[in-house]
Protein backbone atom coordinates (compact mmCIF):
# COMPACT_ATOMS: atom_id res chain seq x y z
CA UNK A 1 0.00 0.00 0.00
CA UNK A 2 0.65 3.64 -1.02
CA UNK A 3 1.47 5.88 2.69
CA UNK A 4 -0.36 9.31 2.45
CA UNK A 5 1.21 11.91 4.53
CA UNK A 6 -1.22 12.54 7.74
CA UNK A 7 -1.74 16.02 8.89
CA UNK A 8 -4.03 15.22 11.83
CA UNK A 9 -2.61 13.95 14.94
CA UNK A 10 -5.09 13.15 17.35
CA UNK A 11 -4.66 9.33 16.41
CA UNK A 12 -1.15 9.11 17.63
CA UNK A 13 -2.07 11.40 20.94
CA UNK A 14 -4.94 8.77 21.54
CA UNK A 15 -1.77 5.93 21.00
CA UNK A 16 0.86 7.83 23.36
CA UNK A 17 -1.98 6.81 26.02
CA UNK A 18 -1.85 8.51 29.43
CA UNK A 19 -0.78 8.55 33.59
CA UNK A 20 2.77 9.17 33.30
CA UNK A 21 4.72 12.50 33.10
CA UNK A 22 6.36 11.66 30.32
CA UNK A 23 3.84 11.06 28.65
CA UNK A 24 2.27 14.03 29.39
CA UNK A 25 5.68 15.79 28.28
CA UNK A 26 5.59 14.44 24.63
CA UNK A 27 1.97 14.87 24.36
CA UNK A 28 2.24 18.72 24.84
CA UNK A 29 5.49 18.76 22.59
CA UNK A 30 3.50 17.29 19.39
CA UNK A 31 -0.01 19.36 20.42
CA UNK A 32 2.37 22.31 20.36
CA UNK A 33 4.44 21.75 17.00
CA UNK A 34 1.31 20.02 15.19
CA UNK A 35 1.49 23.06 12.80
CA UNK A 36 4.77 22.95 12.01
CA UNK A 37 4.68 19.77 11.54
CA UNK A 38 1.43 19.86 9.23
CA UNK A 39 3.24 22.52 6.71
CA UNK A 40 5.95 20.24 6.66
CA UNK A 41 4.24 17.35 5.50
CA UNK A 42 2.19 19.78 3.14
CA UNK A 43 5.76 20.84 1.18
CA UNK A 44 7.59 17.47 1.49
CA UNK A 45 4.81 16.20 -0.33
CA UNK A 46 5.24 18.15 -2.87
CA UNK A 47 8.89 18.01 -3.12
CA UNK A 48 8.52 14.60 -3.58
CA UNK A 49 6.01 14.92 -6.49
CA UNK A 50 4.06 11.66 -5.97
CA UNK A 51 6.97 9.32 -5.78
CA UNK A 52 5.34 5.71 -4.59
CA UNK A 53 6.05 5.34 -1.02
CA UNK A 54 5.58 1.81 0.69
CA UNK A 55 3.53 2.21 3.95
CA UNK A 56 5.31 0.07 6.61
CA UNK A 57 4.18 -1.78 9.69
CA UNK A 58 6.49 -0.32 12.00
CA UNK A 59 6.36 -1.00 16.26
CA UNK A 60 7.74 1.52 18.08
CA UNK A 61 8.86 0.17 21.45
CA UNK A 62 10.15 3.07 23.91
CA UNK A 63 12.09 0.34 26.37
CA UNK A 64 13.62 3.03 28.42
CA UNK A 65 9.80 4.39 29.36
CA UNK A 66 9.04 0.53 30.58
CA UNK A 67 7.97 -0.42 34.17
CA UNK A 68 10.49 -3.28 33.45
CA UNK A 69 13.61 -1.47 32.30
CA UNK A 70 12.58 0.38 36.02
CA UNK A 71 11.47 3.35 34.38
CA UNK A 72 13.71 5.44 35.96
CA UNK A 73 12.86 8.55 33.99
CA UNK A 74 9.12 9.23 33.84
CA UNK A 75 9.69 10.67 37.72
CA UNK A 76 12.30 12.73 36.40
CA UNK A 77 10.47 14.79 34.19
CA UNK A 78 9.14 17.49 36.34
CA UNK A 79 12.77 17.82 37.86
CA UNK A 80 14.46 17.79 34.86
CA UNK A 81 15.62 15.08 34.31
CA UNK A 82 16.92 13.82 30.53
CA UNK A 83 14.06 15.71 28.77
CA UNK A 84 16.07 15.28 25.49
CA UNK A 85 15.15 11.08 25.41
CA UNK A 86 11.48 12.29 25.46
CA UNK A 87 12.25 14.84 22.98
CA UNK A 88 13.19 12.77 20.43
CA UNK A 89 10.62 10.13 21.08
CA UNK A 90 8.01 12.70 20.62
CA UNK A 91 9.62 13.45 17.22
CA UNK A 92 10.21 10.30 16.19
CA UNK A 93 6.92 9.29 16.95
CA UNK A 94 5.37 12.26 15.23
CA UNK A 95 7.62 11.51 12.07
CA UNK A 96 6.23 8.24 11.63
CA UNK A 97 2.84 9.17 11.47
CA UNK A 98 2.65 11.88 9.44
CA UNK A 99 4.71 10.01 7.10
CA UNK A 100 1.53 7.91 6.65
CA UNK A 101 2.93 4.75 8.76
CA UNK A 102 0.83 1.70 10.18
CA UNK A 103 1.63 2.36 13.32
CA UNK A 104 1.81 0.46 16.62
CA UNK A 105 2.88 2.19 20.54
CA UNK A 106 3.89 -0.22 22.98
CA UNK A 107 5.42 1.32 26.49
CA UNK A 108 5.69 -2.01 28.40
CA UNK A 109 6.74 -5.77 28.26
CA UNK A 110 3.15 -6.88 28.02
CA UNK A 111 2.29 -4.55 25.05
CA UNK A 112 5.76 -5.79 23.51
CA UNK A 113 4.43 -9.21 23.47
CA UNK A 114 0.51 -8.80 22.37
CA UNK A 115 2.13 -6.59 18.89
CA UNK A 116 4.63 -9.53 18.56
CA UNK A 117 2.17 -12.24 19.25
CA UNK A 118 4.25 -14.10 21.70
CA UNK A 119 2.59 -16.00 24.49
CA UNK A 120 2.48 -13.30 27.94
CA UNK A 121 4.80 -14.05 30.60
CA UNK A 122 8.10 -14.52 31.74
CA UNK A 123 10.85 -16.48 29.90
CA UNK A 124 11.99 -16.85 26.58
CA UNK A 125 9.60 -17.81 23.95
CA UNK A 126 10.61 -17.65 20.35
CA UNK A 127 7.73 -15.62 18.12
CA UNK A 128 7.50 -19.17 15.95
CA UNK A 129 5.29 -17.17 12.66
CA UNK A 130 6.53 -14.34 10.76
CA UNK A 131 7.67 -11.28 12.49
CA UNK A 132 3.94 -8.85 12.05
CA UNK A 133 6.09 -5.63 11.78
CA UNK A 134 8.33 -4.09 8.81
CA UNK A 135 10.32 -2.23 11.20
CA UNK A 136 10.79 -1.80 15.13
CA UNK A 137 12.38 1.15 16.40
CA UNK A 138 13.74 0.52 19.72
CA UNK A 139 16.60 1.71 22.26
CA UNK A 140 18.66 -0.45 23.58
CA UNK A 141 16.59 -1.18 27.08
CA UNK A 142 14.09 -2.38 24.46
CA UNK A 143 16.34 -4.94 22.50
CA UNK A 144 17.49 -6.50 26.02
CA UNK A 145 13.92 -7.19 26.94
CA UNK A 146 12.95 -8.39 23.39
CA UNK A 147 16.07 -10.95 23.42
CA UNK A 148 14.45 -12.05 26.82
CA UNK A 149 11.06 -12.72 24.92
CA UNK A 150 11.65 -13.26 21.52
CA UNK A 151 14.56 -15.18 21.90
CA UNK A 152 16.14 -17.16 19.36
CA UNK A 153 13.48 -15.70 17.20
CA UNK A 154 15.37 -12.05 17.21
CA UNK A 155 17.99 -13.17 15.71
CA UNK A 156 16.22 -14.20 12.99
CA UNK A 157 14.38 -10.75 12.68
CA UNK A 158 16.76 -8.42 13.74
CA UNK A 159 17.42 -6.79 10.67
CA UNK A 160 14.11 -5.34 10.94
CA UNK A 161 15.30 -3.47 14.00
CA UNK A 162 16.41 0.12 14.62
CA UNK A 163 17.88 0.99 18.35
CA UNK A 164 17.48 4.56 18.85
CA UNK A 165 20.87 4.92 20.64
CA UNK A 166 21.84 9.25 21.40
CA UNK A 167 25.34 8.59 21.26
CA UNK A 168 26.06 6.13 18.86
CA UNK A 169 27.81 3.15 18.99
CA UNK A 170 30.89 1.90 16.59
CA UNK A 171 31.31 -1.07 14.88
CA UNK A 172 34.17 -2.45 16.90
CA UNK A 173 32.06 -1.95 19.71
CA UNK A 174 28.79 -3.89 17.64
CA UNK A 175 30.62 -6.76 16.93
CA UNK A 176 30.27 -9.11 19.63
CA UNK A 177 33.09 -11.72 18.96
CA UNK A 178 35.62 -8.91 17.96
CA UNK A 179 34.62 -6.61 20.76
CA UNK A 180 35.68 -9.28 23.45
CA UNK A 181 38.83 -10.16 21.88
CA UNK A 182 39.82 -6.53 21.57
CA UNK A 183 38.65 -4.70 24.22
CA UNK A 184 35.94 -3.23 23.10
CA UNK A 185 33.09 -5.09 25.15
CA UNK A 186 30.74 -2.66 26.88
CA UNK A 187 27.64 -3.18 29.19
CA UNK A 188 25.77 -2.37 25.45
CA UNK A 189 27.50 -3.13 22.43
CA UNK A 190 27.84 -6.68 20.74
CA UNK A 191 24.66 -6.78 19.02
CA UNK A 192 26.21 -8.05 15.73
CA UNK A 193 23.57 -5.01 13.91
CA UNK A 194 24.90 -3.79 10.66
CA UNK A 195 26.35 -0.30 12.48
CA UNK A 196 23.41 1.81 10.11
CA UNK A 197 20.66 0.14 12.47
CA UNK A 198 21.71 2.43 15.01
CA UNK A 199 20.50 5.56 15.06
CA UNK A 200 21.68 8.55 17.12
CA UNK A 201 20.79 11.78 18.04
CA UNK A 202 22.97 14.48 16.26
CA UNK A 203 25.22 13.19 13.16
CA UNK A 204 28.24 12.16 15.44
CA UNK A 205 29.68 9.15 13.63
CA UNK A 206 28.47 8.39 9.58
CA UNK A 207 29.10 4.69 10.59
CA UNK A 208 25.69 4.89 12.60
CA UNK A 209 22.45 6.58 10.99
CA UNK A 210 21.28 10.30 12.29
CA UNK A 211 17.98 10.05 13.05
CA UNK A 212 17.79 13.63 15.16
CA UNK A 213 14.90 15.41 15.96
CA UNK A 214 13.41 19.07 15.46
CA UNK A 215 13.33 22.24 16.87
CA UNK A 216 10.69 24.97 16.38
CA UNK A 217 11.33 26.95 13.19
CA UNK A 218 9.89 30.91 13.10
CA UNK A 219 8.90 32.59 10.21
CA UNK A 220 9.78 35.84 9.15
CA UNK A 221 7.51 38.18 11.43
CA UNK A 222 8.59 36.11 14.38
CA UNK A 223 12.66 36.24 13.52
CA UNK A 224 12.16 40.11 12.81
CA UNK A 225 10.70 40.63 16.06
CA UNK A 226 12.98 38.27 17.65
CA UNK A 227 15.63 40.29 16.69
CA UNK A 228 14.01 43.53 17.66
CA UNK A 229 12.95 42.69 21.28
CA UNK A 230 16.66 41.13 22.45
CA UNK A 231 18.37 42.12 25.40
CA UNK A 232 21.72 42.26 24.31
CA UNK A 233 22.92 41.98 28.47
CA UNK A 234 20.94 39.32 28.93
CA UNK A 235 22.27 35.55 29.22
CA UNK A 236 20.53 31.94 30.13
CA UNK A 237 22.73 29.22 31.50
CA UNK A 238 22.40 25.25 30.18
CA UNK A 239 21.86 23.53 32.90
CA UNK A 240 18.52 22.60 34.14
CA UNK A 241 20.00 20.31 37.43
CA UNK A 242 22.05 21.66 40.39
CA UNK A 243 24.62 19.46 39.55
CA UNK A 244 25.64 21.05 36.27
CA UNK A 245 26.16 24.52 38.23
CA UNK A 246 29.57 22.66 39.69
CA UNK A 247 31.27 23.03 36.74
CA UNK A 248 30.71 26.69 36.44
CA UNK A 249 32.07 27.84 39.82
CA UNK A 250 35.53 28.65 38.68
CA UNK A 251 34.67 32.07 38.40
CA UNK A 252 33.46 32.81 34.61
CA UNK A 253 30.06 32.76 36.46
CA UNK A 254 31.45 35.51 38.46
CA UNK A 255 32.74 37.17 35.03
CA UNK A 256 29.72 36.77 32.84
CA UNK A 257 27.46 38.83 35.72
CA UNK A 258 30.15 41.93 35.24
CA UNK A 259 28.86 42.00 31.83
CA UNK A 260 25.25 40.38 31.69
CA UNK A 261 21.95 39.40 33.67
CA UNK A 262 22.41 35.88 34.06
CA UNK A 263 18.79 33.54 34.06
CA UNK A 264 18.80 29.88 34.74
CA UNK A 265 15.67 27.50 34.70
CA UNK A 266 17.33 25.43 37.40
CA UNK A 267 15.07 22.20 39.18
CA UNK A 268 14.48 23.58 42.68
CA UNK A 269 11.91 21.97 45.37
CA UNK A 270 11.31 24.73 48.02
CA UNK A 271 14.72 26.64 48.67
CA UNK A 272 17.43 27.61 45.69
CA UNK A 273 20.02 24.94 44.63
CA UNK A 274 23.27 25.97 46.83
CA UNK A 275 24.82 25.45 43.49
CA UNK A 276 23.09 28.61 42.06
CA UNK A 277 24.74 32.07 43.01
CA UNK A 278 22.66 34.74 44.51
CA UNK A 279 23.08 36.27 41.62
CA UNK A 280 21.24 34.62 39.34
CA UNK A 281 17.38 34.89 38.30
CA UNK A 282 16.46 31.52 38.41
CA UNK A 283 13.17 30.80 36.82
CA UNK A 284 12.97 26.99 37.95
CA UNK A 285 12.34 24.60 35.47
CA UNK A 286 10.25 25.74 32.45
CA UNK A 287 7.55 24.34 30.19
CA UNK A 288 9.22 23.92 27.00
CA UNK A 289 7.17 27.18 25.57
CA UNK A 290 8.09 29.27 28.56
CA UNK A 291 11.66 28.22 27.74
CA UNK A 292 11.37 29.65 24.25
CA UNK A 293 9.95 32.84 25.35
CA UNK A 294 12.99 33.08 27.45
CA UNK A 295 15.33 32.32 25.24
CA UNK A 296 13.94 35.16 22.68
CA UNK A 297 14.75 37.76 25.06
CA UNK A 298 18.08 36.70 25.64
CA UNK A 299 21.38 37.27 23.73
CA UNK A 300 23.52 34.32 24.78
CA UNK A 301 23.24 31.17 26.01
CA UNK A 302 25.70 29.68 28.22
CA UNK A 303 27.17 25.89 28.45
CA UNK A 304 28.95 24.85 31.34
CA UNK A 305 30.37 21.92 29.66
CA UNK A 306 27.63 19.54 30.61
CA UNK A 307 25.23 17.95 29.42
CA UNK A 308 26.71 16.90 26.65
CA UNK A 309 25.28 17.29 22.95
CA UNK A 310 21.27 18.27 24.15
CA UNK A 311 18.46 19.72 21.94
CA UNK A 312 19.05 22.91 24.26
CA UNK A 313 21.62 24.78 22.25
CA UNK A 314 19.71 24.29 18.74
CA UNK A 315 16.98 25.55 20.41
CA UNK A 316 18.67 28.49 21.49
CA UNK A 317 19.99 29.52 18.28
CA UNK A 318 16.97 28.64 16.76
CA UNK A 319 15.90 31.77 18.73
CA UNK A 320 18.21 34.39 17.77
CA UNK A 321 20.84 33.30 20.70
CA UNK A 322 24.61 32.76 20.37
CA UNK A 323 26.23 29.91 22.15
CA UNK A 324 29.15 29.80 24.18
CA UNK A 325 30.21 26.93 25.08
CA UNK A 326 34.07 25.34 26.46
CA UNK A 327 36.76 23.68 24.23
CA UNK A 328 37.68 20.85 26.11
CA UNK A 329 40.98 19.77 25.62
CA UNK A 330 42.10 17.08 25.68
CA UNK A 331 38.83 15.89 24.31
CA UNK A 332 36.12 13.75 26.34
CA UNK A 333 35.79 10.28 25.33
CA UNK A 334 34.65 6.98 26.91
CA UNK A 335 38.82 6.44 27.72
CA UNK A 336 38.49 9.60 30.29
CA UNK A 337 35.30 10.67 31.56
CA UNK A 338 33.16 9.10 33.29
CA UNK A 339 29.95 9.98 31.45
CA UNK A 340 31.42 8.13 28.50
CA UNK A 341 32.28 5.23 30.18
CA UNK A 342 31.32 1.99 29.10
CA UNK A 343 29.34 4.03 26.25
CA UNK A 344 30.08 1.89 23.40
CA UNK A 345 32.16 4.35 21.39
CA UNK A 346 35.41 6.17 21.41
CA UNK A 347 34.39 9.06 19.90
CA UNK A 348 36.33 12.12 20.99
CA UNK A 349 33.84 15.13 22.01
CA UNK A 350 35.79 18.22 21.46
CA UNK A 351 33.19 20.49 22.99
CA UNK A 352 30.37 19.85 24.52
CA UNK A 353 28.16 20.21 21.59
CA UNK A 354 30.48 19.46 18.53
CA UNK A 355 27.64 19.72 16.13
CA UNK A 356 27.20 23.62 17.54
CA UNK A 357 30.48 24.19 16.56
CA UNK A 358 31.68 22.15 13.65
CA UNK A 359 27.83 22.59 11.53
CA UNK A 360 26.84 25.57 12.82
CA UNK A 361 30.12 27.46 14.29
CA UNK A 362 30.15 31.58 14.26
CA UNK A 363 28.53 33.70 14.72
CA UNK A 364 25.78 31.74 15.66
CA UNK A 365 28.55 29.33 18.31
CA UNK A 366 31.26 30.45 19.95
CA UNK A 367 33.60 27.91 21.40
CA UNK A 368 36.41 29.15 23.48
CA UNK A 369 38.81 28.13 26.86
CA UNK A 370 37.06 28.81 29.34
CA UNK A 371 39.86 28.57 31.59
CA UNK A 372 41.69 31.60 29.96
CA UNK A 373 39.68 34.32 31.42
CA UNK A 374 41.06 36.68 28.70
CA UNK A 375 39.57 34.90 26.04
CA UNK A 376 36.45 34.33 28.16
CA UNK A 377 35.84 37.68 28.52
CA UNK A 378 36.47 39.29 25.19
CA UNK A 379 33.92 36.59 23.62
CA UNK A 380 31.24 37.82 26.12
CA UNK A 381 31.99 41.78 24.78
CA UNK A 382 31.96 40.37 20.73
CA UNK A 383 28.47 38.47 21.81
CA UNK A 384 27.09 41.90 22.88
CA UNK A 385 27.98 43.63 20.31
CA UNK A 386 27.31 40.49 17.61
CA UNK A 387 23.76 40.77 16.05
CA UNK A 388 22.70 37.45 14.38
CA UNK A 389 19.31 36.45 13.18
CA UNK A 390 17.95 33.07 14.42
CA UNK A 391 19.08 30.21 13.02
CA UNK A 392 17.89 26.37 11.98
CA UNK A 393 19.55 23.82 10.06
CA UNK A 394 17.34 22.12 7.53
CA UNK A 395 18.20 18.56 8.81
CA UNK A 396 16.46 19.68 12.06
CA UNK A 397 13.62 21.02 10.61
CA UNK A 398 9.94 19.42 10.87
CA UNK A 399 10.84 18.81 6.65
CA UNK A 400 14.22 18.20 6.86
CA UNK A 401 13.22 15.44 9.40
CA UNK A 402 10.31 14.05 7.72
CA UNK A 403 12.61 13.38 4.31
CA UNK A 404 15.36 12.15 6.03
CA UNK A 405 12.96 9.61 8.13
CA UNK A 406 11.30 9.30 4.74
CA UNK A 407 14.58 8.06 3.08
CA UNK A 408 15.65 5.75 5.60
CA UNK A 409 12.35 3.76 5.68
CA UNK A 410 12.00 3.44 2.00
CA UNK A 411 15.90 2.73 1.33
CA UNK A 412 18.08 1.33 3.90
CA UNK A 413 17.46 -2.23 4.02
CA UNK A 414 19.60 -4.86 6.26
CA UNK A 415 17.35 -7.71 5.10
CA UNK A 416 17.82 -9.00 2.05
CA UNK A 417 21.42 -10.46 1.34
CA UNK A 418 23.71 -8.07 -0.05
CA UNK A 419 25.85 -9.38 -3.17
CA UNK A 420 29.35 -11.10 -2.38
CA UNK A 421 32.23 -8.74 -1.90
CA UNK A 422 32.62 -7.21 -5.61
CA UNK A 423 35.56 -5.63 -7.49
CA UNK A 424 33.47 -2.80 -9.57
CA UNK A 425 35.07 -1.74 -12.87
CA UNK A 426 36.75 1.05 -11.86
CA UNK A 427 37.13 3.90 -13.99
CA UNK A 428 39.12 6.65 -12.98
CA UNK A 429 37.99 10.11 -13.39
CA UNK A 430 39.89 13.54 -12.38
CA UNK A 431 43.12 13.75 -11.04
CA UNK A 432 44.75 13.43 -7.48
CA UNK A 433 42.80 16.18 -5.17
CA UNK A 434 45.92 17.30 -3.01
CA UNK A 435 48.88 14.71 -2.22
CA UNK A 436 47.59 12.86 0.69
CA UNK A 437 44.97 11.08 -1.67
CA UNK A 438 47.36 8.55 -3.08
CA UNK A 439 44.22 6.81 -5.09
CA UNK A 440 42.97 9.90 -7.02
CA UNK A 441 39.75 9.92 -7.45
CA UNK A 442 37.25 6.99 -8.23
CA UNK A 443 33.65 6.23 -10.02
CA UNK A 444 32.76 2.73 -9.64
CA UNK A 445 30.02 1.45 -12.53
CA UNK A 446 29.46 -2.47 -11.41
CA UNK A 447 27.66 -4.43 -14.02
CA UNK A 448 25.39 -7.10 -12.37
CA UNK A 449 27.82 -9.69 -13.57
CA UNK A 450 30.88 -8.11 -11.64
CA UNK A 451 28.30 -7.89 -8.69
CA UNK A 452 28.31 -11.72 -8.27
CA UNK A 453 24.56 -11.80 -9.65
CA UNK A 454 23.60 -13.90 -12.92
CA UNK A 455 22.80 -11.74 -15.58
CA UNK A 456 19.56 -11.56 -15.72
CA UNK A 457 18.93 -10.60 -12.70
CA UNK A 458 18.80 -7.13 -11.50
CA UNK A 459 20.80 -6.82 -8.10
CA UNK A 460 19.14 -4.39 -5.51
CA UNK A 461 19.94 -1.03 -6.16
CA UNK A 462 22.64 0.40 -3.93
CA UNK A 463 21.81 3.00 -1.71
CA UNK A 464 23.34 5.79 -1.15
CA UNK A 465 23.59 5.53 -4.81
CA UNK A 466 26.96 4.39 -6.27
CA UNK A 467 26.68 8.01 -7.94
CA UNK A 468 27.97 9.41 -4.80
CA UNK A 469 30.87 7.37 -3.87
CA UNK A 470 33.83 9.14 -3.48
CA UNK A 471 37.33 6.95 -3.16
CA UNK A 472 39.89 8.69 -0.79
CA UNK A 473 42.59 7.62 1.06
CA UNK A 474 43.61 9.01 4.70
CA UNK A 475 46.76 10.19 6.31
CA UNK A 476 48.33 7.53 8.59
CA UNK A 477 46.21 7.64 11.61
CA UNK A 478 43.26 9.35 10.29
CA UNK A 479 39.89 8.25 10.41
CA UNK A 480 37.64 7.86 7.61
CA UNK A 481 35.66 10.44 9.20
CA UNK A 482 38.35 12.70 9.58
CA UNK A 483 40.05 12.34 5.76
CA UNK A 484 36.16 12.51 3.93
CA UNK A 485 35.06 15.71 5.97
CA UNK A 486 38.97 17.48 4.79
CA UNK A 487 37.68 16.91 1.96
CA UNK A 488 34.50 18.45 2.04
CA UNK A 489 32.55 14.68 1.91
CA UNK A 490 31.49 12.62 4.06
CA UNK A 491 32.25 8.57 4.82
CA UNK A 492 29.37 6.42 3.92
CA UNK A 493 29.79 2.76 5.16
CA UNK A 494 27.22 1.42 2.74
CA UNK A 495 29.76 2.12 -0.17
CA UNK A 496 32.54 0.34 1.75
CA UNK A 497 31.66 -3.24 -0.04
CA UNK A 498 32.89 -1.58 -3.52
CA UNK A 499 35.98 -0.50 -2.43
CA UNK A 500 36.84 -3.30 -0.12
CA UNK A 501 39.26 -4.95 -3.09
CA UNK A 502 42.23 -4.63 -5.36
CA UNK A 503 41.57 -2.43 -7.31
CA UNK A 504 40.36 -0.12 -5.38
CA UNK A 505 44.20 -0.71 -3.88
CA UNK A 506 45.42 -0.41 -7.80
CA UNK A 507 47.80 2.76 -6.73
CA UNK A 508 49.56 1.93 -3.62
CA UNK A 509 51.43 -1.37 -5.12
CA UNK A 510 50.91 -3.34 -2.27
CA UNK A 511 53.76 -6.51 -1.96
CA UNK A 512 51.56 -8.86 0.07
CA UNK A 513 47.49 -8.14 0.06
CA UNK A 514 45.88 -10.17 3.23
CA UNK A 515 42.34 -10.14 4.08
CA UNK A 516 41.70 -9.51 7.74
CA UNK A 517 38.87 -9.43 10.48
CA UNK A 518 39.82 -5.88 11.72
CA UNK A 519 37.89 -2.96 12.30
CA UNK A 520 40.85 -0.38 10.40
CA UNK A 521 40.65 -2.11 6.96
CA UNK A 522 40.50 -1.77 4.11
CA UNK A 523 43.85 -0.14 4.96
CA UNK A 524 47.69 -0.34 4.14
CA UNK A 525 50.85 -0.13 5.86
CA UNK A 526 53.23 2.42 4.18
CA UNK A 527 56.01 1.30 5.71
CA UNK A 528 55.75 -2.43 5.42
CA UNK A 529 53.92 -2.14 1.85
CA UNK A 530 51.04 -4.77 3.37
CA UNK A 531 47.58 -4.21 1.95
CA UNK A 532 44.63 -5.51 3.89
CA UNK A 533 40.95 -6.11 3.10
CA UNK A 534 38.39 -6.75 5.11
CA UNK A 535 36.82 -9.99 6.08
CA UNK A 536 34.17 -8.97 8.58
CA UNK A 537 31.42 -6.92 6.49
CA UNK A 538 29.93 -6.11 10.30
CA UNK A 539 33.56 -4.23 10.84
CA UNK A 540 33.10 -1.77 8.21
CA UNK A 541 34.18 1.23 10.30
CA UNK A 542 34.12 4.94 9.37
CA UNK A 543 35.81 5.20 12.90
CA UNK A 544 38.13 3.30 12.49
CA UNK A 545 42.31 4.44 12.69
CA UNK A 546 45.15 3.31 13.61
CA UNK A 547 48.77 5.09 13.82
CA UNK A 548 50.64 2.70 11.23
CA UNK A 549 48.36 2.48 8.35
CA UNK A 550 46.87 4.81 5.42
CA UNK A 551 42.83 3.93 5.02
CA UNK A 552 40.93 3.45 2.30
CA UNK A 553 37.62 5.25 2.77
CA UNK A 554 34.41 5.29 0.80
CA UNK A 555 33.04 9.29 1.08
CA UNK A 556 30.17 10.55 -0.01
CA UNK A 557 28.86 13.67 -1.14
CA UNK A 558 25.78 15.29 0.75
CA UNK A 559 23.35 17.55 0.76
CA UNK A 560 23.10 21.11 2.20
CA UNK A 561 22.15 21.08 5.54
CA UNK A 562 21.01 17.33 5.54
CA UNK A 563 24.05 15.80 5.84
CA UNK A 564 22.20 11.86 5.44
CA UNK A 565 21.48 12.33 1.98
CA UNK A 566 23.58 12.06 -0.93
CA UNK A 567 22.52 14.50 -3.62
CA UNK A 568 20.81 11.40 -5.18
CA UNK A 569 19.59 10.01 -2.04
CA UNK A 570 16.08 10.95 -2.62
N1 LIG B 1 13.83 22.10 28.72
C1 LIG B 1 12.62 22.49 29.27
N2 LIG B 1 12.62 23.34 30.34
C2 LIG B 1 13.75 23.84 30.88
C3 LIG B 1 15.00 23.44 30.32
C4 LIG B 1 14.99 22.55 29.24
O1 LIG B 1 11.57 22.08 28.80
O2 LIG B 1 13.67 24.61 31.81
C5 LIG B 1 13.83 21.22 27.54
C6 LIG B 1 14.45 21.86 26.35
O3 LIG B 1 13.49 22.60 25.63
C7 LIG B 1 15.02 20.71 25.55
C8 LIG B 1 14.99 19.55 26.51
O4 LIG B 1 14.59 20.08 27.76
O5 LIG B 1 14.24 20.40 24.43
C9 LIG B 1 16.32 18.84 26.62
O6 LIG B 1 17.24 19.70 27.11
P1 LIG B 1 18.82 19.48 27.21
O7 LIG B 1 19.47 20.05 26.01
O8 LIG B 1 19.21 19.99 28.53
O9 LIG B 1 19.08 17.91 27.06
P2 LIG B 1 19.04 16.67 28.04
O10 LIG B 1 20.24 16.74 28.90
O11 LIG B 1 17.77 16.74 28.80
O12 LIG B 1 19.06 15.52 27.10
Amino acid sequence: RQAAFRTNLSVLLDQVGTGKESLSFMKRRIRRLAQQWTTAANRLDVKLEQQWRDQKKILVHVGFLTEESGDVFSPKVLKGGPLGEMVQWADILTALHVLGHNLKISMSVKELQGFLGVPPGRGSCPLTGPLPFDLIYTDYHGLQQMKQHMGLSLKKHKCHIRVIDTFGTEPAYNHEEYATLHGYRTNWGYWNLNARQYMTMFPHTPDNSFMGFVSEELNETEKRSIQQNKVSNMAVVYGKEPSMWKLGKEGFLEILHRYMEVHGTVYYETQRPPEVPAFVKNHGLLPQHELQQLLRKAKLFIGFGFPYEGPAPLEAIANGCIFLQPKFNPPHSSLNHEFFRGKPTSREVFSQHPYAEQYIGRPHVMTVDFNNSLEFDSAIKEIMRTKVEPYLPYEYTCEGMLERVHAYIQHQDFCTPEPPFMAPNLTREGSTIGSRMIASLFVALPNSTALGWASNVSPPAAWPPLSSLRLLVSQEGQSCVEACQSAGFICEPAHFRFINNKEALLEVQCEVVDSEINHILPAFSVMRRECGLQREPLLFSCAGHSPKYRRLCPCRDFRHEQVALCRDCL
